[in-house]
């Protein structure tokens, strides 16, 4: 129960992306310092490059640490649950599995992101077909995840990157066609914008189904440096009494990572200094956070 005298602090997190595109042994160990310098307890790694892990060391490190460890991904124009081809989609059921090996070889307990198809701008609608496609295949992975102590957090993406699910409303609808305790919803302010109506509703629609939350300004870049309503976002967090992690997402040309920078189309500095961007967004989400917690209701 929420303790009147000790607000509720929820698990704030960074991405690997704001200090390396790399995933071997070093540059995982440095991320993850960094990333606790600057004050965060959960470290999220594309996991665009699977077998570039080490994975004993790095769950090791991370563990050292204290982290808790996050992974994220979109599937491929050729293994994507959501194709009427079935090759494609039996492709795209084993990146899945091996995706979430990779979050547990790492120790973590998320894997999240565009897991119901692939990363890209589709040149057609869904169909009925490739949606049953992508339902069926998750029903399959939600028991494979839930073995392994993996929750599946469905990201909402926007148009430009996915065709399945683009608002909060219609990954309510997915979740439920899916109908696994630990398929839960996952929202970014950065597609939200693009997408959604405002940023609040978006948050009351997913309600107690949100698991996992990503906070980024419209350009990527320092928050509150763009045009997000904020305030909006953490009252609504605040209002739905929202326990679960929250990730800093941001990327600039000051970090690559390939083929992953192309696919979110990063073609602009927007900051070089990644530990006064890390410190200064723990902050800004905290302080944001804390603030409306103190006037909501919940
Ligand atoms: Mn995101």
């Amino acid at each position: 129960m929420k303790d009147e005298q000790t607000p509720y602090e929820n698990l704030l997190g960074t991405h690997a992306l704001v200090f390396t595109g790399q995933v071997d042994a070093e540059s995982v160990r440095t991320a993850a310092e960094r990333t606790k310098a600057a004050g965060y307890g959960l470290l999220e790694f594309s996991l665009h490059d699977i077998d570039g892990f080490d994975y004993a060391q790095s769950r090791q490190d991370l563990a050292d640490l204290g982290l808790e460890v996050v992974g994220s991904r979109g599937l491929a124009a050729d293994a994507d649950v959501s194709s009427e081809d079935l090759d494609v989609v039996a492709r795209g059921v084993d990146l899945l599995k091996r995706s979430v090996d990779s979050v547990a070889g790492l120790g973590g307990h998320m894997l999240c992101g565009a897991l119901y198809s692939a990363f890209r701008k589709f040149p057609h609608q869904l169909s009925a077909k490739g949606r049953a496609n992508a339902v069926s295949a998750l029903r399959d992975l939600a028991p494979y995840a839930a073995e392994r102590g993996i929750k599946l957090g469905l990201e909402v993406c926007n148009r430009y990157e996915t065709n399945v699910v683009n608002t909060a409303h219609e990954a309510v609808a997915l979740a439920d066609d899916i109908g696994s305790d630990n398929v839960m919803i996952h929202l970014d302010s950065y597609h939200m914008n693009i997408e959604e109506d405002d940023f609040y509703r978006p948050i009351k629609t997913a309600g107690d189904r949100l698991g996992y939350v990503h906070i980024g300004e419209n350009h990527r870049g320092y928050l509150g440096a763009g045009h997000i309503d904020f305030p909006a976002m953490f009252h609504a967090l605040a209002d739905i009494d929202y326990r679960g992690p929250i990730t800093f997402e941001s990327f600039s040309t000051a970090v690559v990572a390939e083929p992953l920078s192309s696919d979110l189309a990063i073609w602009r500095n927007l900051w070089n200094d990644c530990d006064d961007l890390a410190a200064h967004s723990r902050r800004f989400i905290a302080d944001g956070l804390a603030a409306a917690r103190r006037i909501s209701k919940n």
